[in-house]
């Protein structure tokens, strides 16, 4: 298990978003924006729009840009690194 910030996925806040797999942590990242986003958060929001943007041309630089730096990321990761990344200011 891996853990990330929604920050470091391009998102807003610091929450802890954790997958075994990049693309069980990309999952995850989309569903923390849906959570955030469905309470009215608009940081949130746009970033979501953002990424639902992106997903609608998957060949475009911008996309193919985010995923491999997202993949990059994903396996720099240690496991367990989690604990020193937590700073729990908001959740979902
Ligand atoms: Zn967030």
């Amino acid at each position: 298990m891996k853990t990330m910030t929604c920050k470091q996925m391009g998102g807003p806040c610091d929450a802890p978003i954790h997958g075994n797999t990049a693309e069980e942590m990309m999952n995850n990242g989309a569903k923390h924006l849906q959570e955030a986003a469905a309470k009215g958060d608009e940081a949130h929001k746009k970033v979501m729009t953002m990424m639902e943007e992106m997903q609608k041309n998957p060949e475009s630089d911008s996309n193919k840009q985010w995923n491999e730096k997202f993949k990059k990321d994903f396996a720099a990761l240690s496991e367990g690194l989690c604990r020193g990344l937590i700073f729990w200011k908001k959740v979902g």
